[in-house]
């Protein structure tokens, strides 16, 4: 317990250390992180590049943002069935989305989760 309100002479904080000191003490009530992956992909390295949110412009760090790929119907269904039918071949072309978090939120793509949900891994969708 001392360890983590003892003043240390030395700038460098070992972060595995005292991570590793939170989960033997149980002090996830004083957890350092909101989310186990700080809300992005980006793990260990530096910097990632950015992109801009495809609703409202904002630019987001490409690891952070939600990207949704959907394909872009060209011809109405029922037409384009005809059309294959007499042998034609339809293009449809895919679309590549990139949406910051509160766009994603706003169209359902991701949901607000309970502080538990909130340091679980893996697919939200
Ligand atoms: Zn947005």
């Amino acid at each position: 317990m001392r360890y983590f309100f003892k003043k240390s002479r030395h700038r460098i904080v070992n972060f595995d250390r005292i991570l590793q000191e939170y989960k033997e003490a149980n002090l996830f009530m004083f957890m350092p992180l909101k989310r186990a992956s700080r809300g992005r992909t980006k793990g260990g390295k530096g910097s990632s590049g950015v992109v801009q949110c495809t609703n409202c412009g904002q630019t987001v760090p490409k690891d952070k943002a939600k990207k949704v790929t959907s394909k872009l119907n060209l011809v109405e269904h029922t037409l384009a069935k005809e059309l294959r039918a007499q042998g034609a071949y339809i293009a449809s072309p895919t679309v590549l989305k990139h949406y910051c978090i509160s766009c994603a939120i706003h169209f359902k793509i991701l949901k607000i989760r309970s502080a538990d949900n909130r340091r679980k891994r893996g697919k939200l969708r």
